[in-house]
């Protein structure tokens, strides 16, 4: 994204953002630092260690301390407590009752957590994550994607499931890759300080159905976590489709379908850090949940209201999918740990930057109301200004400003998937662009830190108009 200025743009604090302009593209040097310390043989060892528990099917024997999903879990707790002493490590263990065909027996479920405290919003989270389980779908069905993630299933038993868990799952793709990426950026960034929470998750039970990332972000959500991110990484390892289409350079990055979503949002941000830092790779931003009918950790938190992406290769071999076969020799660690730096240097961004602004009002009433928003709750401070033919744009400051340079007004067409001209306006709450109407275009304000860090865009979206029913007489 440019960053342009508007000619009929109009402040007193014009001049400001003259002055101030030049460096708001900055690369932050302890950024820059962190993302290339983030390290291949790393990723790879991890893997090999991994791939090595034979299985990390969340139902495998739990009591084999070699292998299966109790050694495996145990060993990534380990290595999160190595890492650094400020990561507070955890289990979250959830008892998971049988149901349906995939969960044929209670099996208690276990998270993998580690959490660097932040320093000066340490309320404020910001989560990078994988799953850590691993599954082999025994007998092959189809040439289609993997049965468990949305093809034609056949119909499996609870036996056959059984049977399945006990299947060598090497799993290095699905989701070693994730969960590799994690581990190496969990020890990468222990390293530092930010001003906010980084949380490493390595879920369990995504296999079973989503089980472990939708019993945390059901328990985030009751205990009020404030989570500004959730970076889900699953099958980051190949850049090989099964049909020969080869691409190393690109990543998937899955938000949504609602236009200016907080997902989708986050997806953006990820493509602006992710390709400021990594400039060799394409991050690839879609308006969609995830892959035509398959499903992933970072819609848990989604449903749950947190702003979530899943972050993906475009090209998936499903022949080793959930099978025998998928090892480390089918995919690739450098791709694994470029998508990997793409990650740090969107957390780490988003972790150093100030807080985003707030920009709905309480609902006005009277002669200043917006057509049709009195009494419809809160707003979005957006409006024609006293020509009734500007756009007024107007924020509130949240949190601390001791990090904060000012705030950068953006702006594109509706039909257009990015911020096309951004406006740095200063240390100001509000701005007028002259002439500019709000009826023509998408608007949204960011916080600018230090260093180029940015918040998340809030934009400015109008709540949908209600249905109303009228009477009539006879
Ligand atoms: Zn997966």
């Amino acid at each position: 994204m440019k960053a342009l200025y508007l000619a009929a743009a109009t402040s007193i604090f014009c001049g400001l953002a003259i002055n101030t302009q030049a460096d708001e593209k900055a690369v932050n040097p302890q950024i820059r630092k962190l993302v290339d310390e983030v390290s291949e043989a790393r990723i790879r060892a991890t893997l090999e260690k991994l791939v090595s528990f034979g299985t990390r099917n969340t139902l495998s024997n739990p009591d084999d301390p070699e292998h299966g999903v109790g050694a495996a879990r145990q060993w990534i707790f380990n290595e999160f407590k190595g890492y650094s002493p400020r990561l507070q490590v955890r289990f979250d263990k959830y008892r998971v009752k049988k149901q349906g065909q995939r969960i044929f027996k209670d099996v208690d479920l276990y998270n993998v957590i580690a959490v660097l405290p932040g320093k000066t919003m340490p309320d404020t989270q910001v989560l990078i994550s994988g799953h850590y389980d691993s599954l082999n779908l025994g007998t092959r069905q189809t040439n289609g994607p993997p049965a468990q993630s949305g093809g034609t299933p056949p119909q499996q038993t609870p036996a056959d499931y059984e049977k399945n868990a006990a299947l060598p799952a090497p799993g290095a793709c699905d989701d070693g890759s994730g969960t590799a990426a994690v581990m190496e950026l969990a020890r990468v960034m222990s390293q530092y300080e930010f001003d906010k929470t980084l949380v490493f998750v390595a879920f369990a039970g995504e296999e079973q159905g989503l089980v472990g990332s939708t019993l945390e972000a059901a328990k985030a959500r009751t205990e009020k976590w404030n989570i500004e991110a959730v970076l889900n990484n699953d099958i980051i390892g190949t850049e090989v489709s099964g049909n020969g289409r080869i691409d190393n350079s690109t990543v998937s990055v899955y938000s949504d379908e609602i236009q200016d979503s907080p997902n989708q949002q986050l997806a953006r941000l990820v493509r602006e850090m992710g390709e400021r830092y990594v400039p060799s790779m394409k991050v690839k931003v879609l308006f969609m949940q995830d892959r035509v009918g398959r499903g992933g950790d970072h819609t848990p938190f989604q449903l749950e209201g947190f702003a979530a992406v899943r972050i993906s290769t475009p090209n998936e071999n499903y022949a080793n999918q959930h099978t025998a076969t998928d090892l480390l020799e089918n995919m690739s660690v450098p791709y694994t740990t470029r998508v990997a730096r793409i990650n740090g240097a969107a957390a780490a961004s988003l972790a150093l930057a100030p807080a985003e602004p707030a920009v709905m009002s309480l609902p006005r009433t009277g002669a200043n109301a917006p057509a049709g928003a009195a009494g419809r709750g809160p707003t979005p401070m957006i409006a024609r200004g006293t020509s009734r033919y500007d756009a007024q744009l107007r924020w509130r400051i949240v949190g601390s400003d001791a990090n904060l340079k000012g705030f950068a007004v953006v702006m594109r067409p509706t039909t257009s998937p990015f911020w096309e001209q951004e406006i740095f306006v200063g240390k100001v709450n509000e701005y007028t662009l002259k002439d500019v109407s709000i009826d023509d275009a998408r608007f949204g304000v960011k916080a600018i830190g230090m260093d180029g860090t940015e918040s998340l865009v809030v934009p400015y979206v109008y709540p949908a108009r209600k249905k109303v029913e009228y009477e009539t007489v006879q």
